[in-house]
């Protein structure tokens, strides 16, 4: 054994909440982080809509108030800027750390890479080509902190990446985003697997089942437990091509506008409502944002608004991006068009510009289709409103969308097929509903040291 104190592992995040998974494994020569994610804010918490991170203090209030992870050397000096209580413990984190630290990003969802641009320019992060692909759509179109998609080292399936004595791969999973990764380390004394988020039900879990066979034994395994938060528990979530068909039906039941909701990130899902759109008739027409970032990701067949339709600066200049990327630019349509036959047409809403629904031509069947996009659901602030405005435009709502998470039944068989010595149950308000015989489920406390090696003869 090359490391005589063994190797540990720390839990910065995620505990009781859904998102925000930090998991830091450390030797006496390396250090790897996997994930940087910010805390999805609950109902009680200091950090939720409507309270603003500072200009220049927010990664300093956050270590504050105990949503950023407090890892010696893990964040630039200058962001570490603190005056008052806690203070000096703030500044305490800015001293060096003589061993290297390398992030691995398991995918491009703000709860696994909001922190990314606090790091120290020193610390490599590791991404898949396709995470890195998205993060620079995201900035291109204005949707994300500009600089990160710089900040990112690609790794490849299947590659190995050393780091002193740790040695890390990554491999593909299912989950709602591209790029989606399950990371498995591996030390002198063990061999750690880490989720992501993760799924069986997307393509029918092909990339997720090859990453469980990787991690087939792991002596400590780290999963998500999103859908065990809820009461009752969900079923498993319906596929994709259910959405498509749900979505197909829809359209074609009415001859007035549609509405959608979907997110620009899930440019799969994207891809798959505008070929169902097609199959009812009807054009599928998106803000600029998601024009860009759609266009720079390849997909074919977007539209996005021309001129005639009063936009937002920022959704203005994206739309210009998407309609001028050559042979894969996107085409536009006029506000007239849609007004002499709104029934060929399904329009994807700006969540942050309601009252430009005063534009389109509403009838009596119209529906908002929502298929994960925002508002998300009644624990975002502008959900209420969103609700007021429905009931004034008539619309009724169609669910038509399916969570990125496994279901109750996909976790445990996750658990299974790799079937760890130990569980770390993370990403979820109830973590201990995870539980398989034969396997320990161990809940972390934050920042308290874990052994990788189980059998405390370190
Ligand atoms: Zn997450």
């Amino acid at each position: 054994m090359d490391d005589p104190t063994g190797t540990s592992i720390e839990i910065h995040g995620g505990v009781r909440v859904i998102g925000g998974t930090k998991v830091l494994i450390s030797t006496a020569r390396a250090r790897v982080l996997l994930d940087i994610g910010e805390d999805i804010p609950g109902e009680a918490d200091l950090l939720r809509d409507s309270t603003h991170a500072r200009g220049g203090h927010g990664l300093a209030d956050r270590l504050r108030l105990g949503g950023a992870p407090r890892i010696t050397g893990l964040f630039a000096p200058e962001e570490l800027r603190a005056v008052g209580p806690g203070a000096q413990e703030v500044h305490a984190l800015a001293a060096a750390d003589d061993r290297p630290l390398v992030v691995v990003l398991s995918h491009a969802h703000i709860d696994h890479d909001g922190l990314l641009a606090h790091l120290r320019p020193e610390v490599r992060v590791l991404a898949h080509p396709d995470t890195i692909a998205l993060h620079h759509a995201l900035e291109e179109a204005g949707a994300t902190t500009p600089g990160t998609s710089a900040r990112l080292t690609p790794i490849a399936e299947g590659q190995e990446v050393a780091v002193e004595d740790l040695a890390v791969t990554v491999h593909r999973v299912d989950h709602d985003v591209r790029g989606a990764i399950g990371t498995i380390v591996r030390a002198s004394d063990g061999v750690l697997a880490y989720t992501g988020d993760v799924n069986l039900h997307r393509e029918g879990g092909m990339h997720t089942r090859a990453f469980l066979e990787a991690a087939r034994g792991a002596d400590v395994l780290v999963c998500e437990t999103t859908m065990l938060s809820f009461d009752p528990l969900p079923p498993e979530p319906r596929s994709e091509e259910e959405i498509a068909r749900v979505v197909t039906e829809t359209l074609t039941g009415s001859e007035d506008l549609m509405l959608l909701s979907a997110y620009e990130r899930d440019v799969d899902r994207a891809a798959l409502l505008i070929h169902a759109a097609a199959d009812a008739g009807r054009t599928l027409v998106w803000p600029g944002r998601h024009a860009a970032v759609l266009t720079a990701m390849g997909i074919g067949g977007v539209v996005t608004w021309d001129g005639t339709r009063p936009q937002s600066g920022s959704q203005r200049r994206a739309g210009e991006l998407a309609t001028g990327r050559g042979p894969h630019a996107a085409r536009t349509v006029g506000i007239d068009e849609v007004l002499a036959a709104p029934g060929r047409f399904l329009v994807q809403i700006d969540p942050e510009d309601f009252t430009s629904l005063l534009d389109l031509p509403l009838g009596p069947t119209s529906a908002w289709i929502h298929s994960q996009g925002e508002p998300l659901g009644p624990f975002m602030r502008d959900w209420d409103v969103w609700q007021d405005w429905l009931e004034r435009l008539g619309l009724t709502t169609v669910p038509a969308g399916s969570t990125g998470h496994a279901g109750p039944l996909a976790l445990c068989e996750i658990v299974e097929r790799i079937g760890p010595a130990r569980l770390i149950a993370l990403h979820g308000f109830h973590p201990e509903r995870l539980e398989v015989d034969g396997v320990q489920t161990v809940l972390p406390e934050i920042g308290a040291a874990i052994p990788l090696r189980g059998d405390g003869t370190r």
